[in-house]
C-alpha cells in the first residue's frame, strides 16, 4: 500500500522508480479492509476509484460485547474493499505511472554501500542501487531494519464468509467490532456479497485453546453471542484463515539513515480496531514523497512524522487497552446506548490528520 503510493507519486513527479514486490500476484492479506475517509481521499488523489472496484459504503459502526450491542453512525465517509482488489488496482496504477515493477522478487538485504548509495540484494542475488530508498515492507521486517519485539505476541487472522441472507441484511452497511477476552474482531461486508471476518488475539489466549484457530473461533462465538448469530448458517469461503504474527502495536519509528524513508507499518503501527492502518500507510507515503521532493533529509522527516503521529497512536493504544479490559467489555455497549457520541469522538480522535496534497514538482533525481 505505502510502497505503491510512494512510487506512483514519485513517478508522477518525473523520477525513475523501481518497486520491488515479493508476491508475483496480489493475494489475500490479513486486514479488516475498512477504508476510512482519509484513506478514500488519498486513494482518490492516486487515481483509484474504489466505487468502480465494487467498494461497499460503510455508514455505521456497531460494537458488540457479551450479550450487548450498540451502534453509532460513522462521523466520516467510509467503505470496504478487499485488499486483493485494492492492491491489484494500485500496482496497475504504478505501472501506468511509469514505475518499473519487479514482482515475485524479494529483497533480502538493504544496506548503504557508500554515502549516497543504497543497495538492495534480492533473493536471486541480483542487486539494485539508488541514492534513495523507501522501506515499505509492511508487517515484514528486513534484517538490519527491524522494529522492536511485540511483547503481547499478537496473532491476527482473516477469512471470508458468505453470510446467511438474514444476517447479511442485518450487517448491511455496518462495520461490527466484537470484544472477547484476549482480543477483538471485526466483521463487515466487502464486494461480491461476502463478509470479511478478521480478529486479533494475544498468543497466550490462543495457547489456552491448543493454538488451534478453529477452537478459538468457537470460543469467540461463545464469549460473544453476537458473532455466533452473524455466522449462523454462513459459509466459510477459505479452507482456513490466513494469519500473521508479530504486530508491534504502538510502534513509531524515530530514526532512520540518510536516504532511507520508512513508510506504512514500517513507520507506525496503530491498533487494528481503528481501521486506520491503510490511511496511515497512504499518508506516510505522501509525506515521505513531499519530504524527499523538498530535499528534507530522511532522519528529519522520520522525526517529524513521529511527533505528528504520536498523539493519535497513543490514544488508539489507550482505547485498545480499554477494549481488552473485562469491566470495559461488560459496560461499554451499555454506555454507548446512552451515549453513542463516545464512539463518534473516539473514531474522530484516532484518525490521521490530513495534509495538503503533494504538488507536482520536477526534480532530476534517481531513486
Ligand atoms: C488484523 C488487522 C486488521 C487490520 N484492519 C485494517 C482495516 O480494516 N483498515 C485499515 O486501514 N487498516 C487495517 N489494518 C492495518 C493495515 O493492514 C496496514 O496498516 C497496512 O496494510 C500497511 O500498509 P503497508 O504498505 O505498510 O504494508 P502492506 O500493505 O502489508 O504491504 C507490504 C508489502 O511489502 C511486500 N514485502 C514484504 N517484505 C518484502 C520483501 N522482503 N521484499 C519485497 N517485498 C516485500 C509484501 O508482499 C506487501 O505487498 C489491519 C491490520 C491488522 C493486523
Amino acid at each position: 500500500m505505502a510502497g505503491c503510493a510512494a512510487s506512483i507519486a514519485l513517478a508522477r513527479n518525473g523520477l525513475r522508480v523501481t518497486l520491488i514486490e515479493r508476491e508475483a500476484t496480489p493475494r489475500h492479506k490479513v486486514c479488516g479492509e475498512f477504508l476510512s475517509g482519509e484513506a478514500l481521499e488519498d486513494l482518490q488523489l492516486l487515481g483509484i476509484d474504489v466505487t468502480s472496484l465494487g467498494a461497499v459504503p460503510i455508514h455505521h459502526v456497531r460494537l458488540a460485547a457479551a450479550r450487548r450491542a450498540a451502534e453509532a453512525p460513522l462521523p466520516f465517509p467510509a467503505a470496504s474493499l478487499t485488499r486483493k482488489a485494492l492492491d491489484t488496482a494500485l500496482i496497475a496504477e504504478a505501472v501506468a505511472a511509469g514505475v518499473r515493477v519487479e514482482r515475485g522478487r524479494s529483497v533480502q538485504a538493504l544496506r548503504r554501500t557508500a554515502s549516497n548509495v543504497w543497495q538492495a540484494t534480492l533473493d536471486d542475488g541480483a542487486t539494485f542501487e539508488a541514492a534513495t530508498a523507501f522501506l515499505a515492507t509492511g508487517k515484514h521486517d528486513l534484517r538490519g531494519h527491524s522494529r522492536p519485539k511485540d511483547p503481547e505476541r499478537w496473532v491476527a487472522f482473516k477469512t471470508y464468509y458468505r453470510l446467511a441472507p438474514a444476517q447479511a441484511a442485518e450487517l448491511k452497511r455496518a462495520s461490527e467490532l466484537m470484544l472477547f477476552p484476549g482480543g477483538y474482531g471485526g466483521i463487515q461486508p466487502v464486494e461480491g456479497g461476502i463478509a470479511n471476518l478478521c480478529w486479533v488475539v494475544q498468543q497466550r489466549y490462543l495457547a489456552r485453546v491448543g493454538y488451534r484457530w478453529e477452537n478459538f473461533l468457537a470460543k469467540m462465538q461463545q464469549d460473544c453471542p453476537h458473532l455466533a448469530m452473524r455466522l449462523a448458517g454462513g459459509e466459510p469461503l477459505l479452507a482456513k484463515p490466513i494469519s500473521v504474527t508479530h504486530i508491534p502495536y504502538g510502534y513509531i519509528r524515530s530514526t532512520t539513515e540518510d536516504g532511507l524513508y520508512c513508510v506504512g507499518d514500517q513507520a507506525a503501527v496503530i491498533p487494528s480496531f481503528t481501521g486506520d492502518g491503510i490511511s496511515i500507510a497512504l499518508h506516510t507515503a505522501r509525506c515521505a514523497v513531499a519530504a524527499f521532493l523538498a530535499a528534507e533529509p530522511a532522519p528529519l522527516f522520520q522525526a517529524k512524522l513521529r511527533s505528528a503521529l504520536r498523539h493519535q497512536v497513543r490514544l488508539a493504544e489507550f482505547a485498545a487497552d480499554g477494549l481488552n479490559n473485562s469491566l470495559a467489555r461488560a459496560v461499554l455497549p451499555l454506555c454507548l446506548r446512552v451515549w453513542p457520541g463516545v464512539m463518534r469522538v473516539t473514531a474522530k480522535l484516532t484518525r490521521v490528520a490530513q495534509h495538503a496534497a503533494v504538488g507536482p514538482m520536477q526534480l532530476p533525481a534517481e531513486i
